[in-house]
């Protein structure tokens, strides 16, 4: 999102645009859904034909690739872009107004070397200083002691879910489905919910939730590659594309947590700062909805950079903040509400797995633990499901014009997260040391290694002491 900032600043004619970015080249190759308006906008920037995509259609193409094409469209309009950096301090100048609505003028940022072995920034060597500071920095923002200085806090759920991306090769040879693959399906149908598959011109892309794992077993995958590649393997031969081989490389597969955050404002109240992507809202990627929102916010700055270079002063008035707030602002809280409306709904498909399979639990308890351990899963399934509930009617009354996004954001849906958070407590505490989908992982796996070979090995189901 930062570059794409960049390049509208410099076509809305400010003069000297500058990029801060910390990481000294661009490797991710996991691969956002590009909705129809981003498509456009790449195939205006002339960008679409090196990306393999084709205009008005939903296409798929890697961050990688992405973000190389809109570098090189950056550095072509002017932006000067200084790598393997970051912001050490922001200082504000020329504090303009009366209070309470004061508010500086422009900003300065000191700027240091990035150790990325070390992770720490080096002594700072150089500072500018800025009419408007786009900060698009990603999900890190709500950590990042800058951002919190201009004035920027966060709300966080502390509810979370798994989820796991692999990338495959683009062909392989289909093997004839068995019973037993049938079987393994709807094993695996227990395991996983929202499967996004993409392919681009390298790879096919698999992005799934992982909805029937406990943290126990979240912790197995993220520590175990094999096991995890073996998973995913397993995942795309059965429900997907038939034999194909996951890339080489670590980052060919990931296993990771979704938390979500959003930005209680999204332009600072005191300096000349608006926040935009990830920083401002950190998506579900099962919903896709990462780039999406972002680009909601990218259009609401284009509103704010063509409105400012119609001022003589070029200074970012509380007015035009405001409306950069309003529009944007409301995005990320329907988004937000989108987004643990799915964490509800996933955490939900666990509780009721773990119903299923509670008979497979009696040595843990006693008689009454085990009858209470049984409420309690009940309980929780019940307050999932009123969440999910109450956080589709609050997006839906908001989308539909009938509340305000602001006071229906703070009065109702913190009310919902904060019974999310406590729901999220209990179950973490339940289930800790249940390690629920391993065995059937372990089965998979081994069936996925000797696939028409041998019997799949059988594993107990393990409870962690
Ligand atoms: C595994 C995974 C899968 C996803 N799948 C999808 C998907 O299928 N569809 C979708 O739409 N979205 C998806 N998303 C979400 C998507 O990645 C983000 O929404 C999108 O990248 C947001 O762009 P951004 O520019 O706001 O942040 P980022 O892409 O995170 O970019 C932030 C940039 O800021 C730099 N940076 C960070 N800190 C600093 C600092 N202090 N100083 C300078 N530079 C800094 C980083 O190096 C990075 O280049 C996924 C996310 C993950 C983690």
């Amino acid at each position: 999102m930062g570059l794409m900032a960049a390049i509208r600043a410099c076509e809305a004619g400010f003069s000297q645009v500058t990029i801060l970015e910390q990481r000294t080249d661009y490797t991710r190759q996991n691969v956002p859904t590009l909705k129809g308006p981003i498509v456009n906008y790449l195939e205006e920037k002339g960008i679409t034909k090196e990306l393999g995509i084709v205009p008005d259609k939903d296409q798929w193409a890697s961050f990688a690739s992405l973000e190389g094409a809109l570098e090189r469209r950056a550095i072509h309009a002017g932006v000067r872009i200084l790598r393997g950096v970051v912001a050490t301090d922001v200082i504000g100048h020329d504090l303009r107004g009366d209070p309470p609505n004061q508010r500086y003028k422009r900003v300065q940022i000191r700027i240091s070397e990035w150790d990325a072995t070390n992770k720490v920034a080096k002594p700072s060597t150089e500072s500018i200083t800025a009419d408007l500071l786009v900060i698009a920095v990603g999900g890190s923002a709500a950590n990042n002691p800058l951002v919190a200085k201009l004035g920027f806090g966060y709300d966080r759920l502390r509810a979370k879910n798994y989820m796991a991306y692999a990338l495959f090769n683009l062909a392989g040879p289909q093997i004839p489905r068995t019973p037993e693959d049938e079987l393994n399906t709807q094993k695996l149908r227990s395991l996983v919910h929202g499967r996004t598959t993409l392919q681009t011109t390298d790879s096919r892309y698999l992005l799934l939730s992982l909805t029937g794992l406990t943290k126990a077993d979240f912790v197995n995958l993220r520590h175990q590659q094999i096991r995890l590649r073996s998973l995913m393997q397993t995942i795309v031969n059965n429900l997907f594309w038939g034999e194909r081989k996951i890339l080489e490389g670590k980052n060919s597969v990931q296993v990771f947590k979704v938390r979500l955050q959003r930005a209680r404002t999204v332009a600072s109240g005191l300096y000349p700062a608006v926040l935009l992507g990830d920083a401002a809202l950190t998506p579900h990627p099962q919903t896709g909805s990462g780039l999406v929102t972002g680009f909601t916010g990218f259009q609401a700055l284009e509103t704010l950079l063509d409105d400012l270079k119609k001022l003589s002063t070029r200074t970012a008035s509380g007015p035009l903040l405001a409306a950069y707030n309003q529009t944007y602002g409301k995005a990320t809280a329907e988004r937000a509400l989108k987004a643990s409306f799915t964490i509800a709904d996933n955490l939900h498909r666990l509780l009721t797995e773990l119903r299923n399979e509670v008979n497979h639990f009696p040595q843990r308890f006693n008689p009454l633990g085990f009858t209470q351990f049984k409420n309690t899963i009940t309980i929780l399934i019940e307050v999932f499901a009123w969440a999910r509930g109450k956080l589709d009617e609050i997006y839906t009354s908001i989308t539909a014009g009938h509340a305000d996004y602001e006071s229906a954001w703070s009065d109702q849906a913190l009310m919902i997260w904060d019974q999310l958070d406590r729901a999220y407590v209990r179950l973490k505490q339940l289930t800790q040391d249940i390690e629920l989908a391993s065995r059937r992982i372990g089965e998979l796996s081994a069936y996925s290694e000797n696939r028409g070979q041998t019997e799949p090995e059988r594993t107990p189901l393990r409870i962690v002491h």
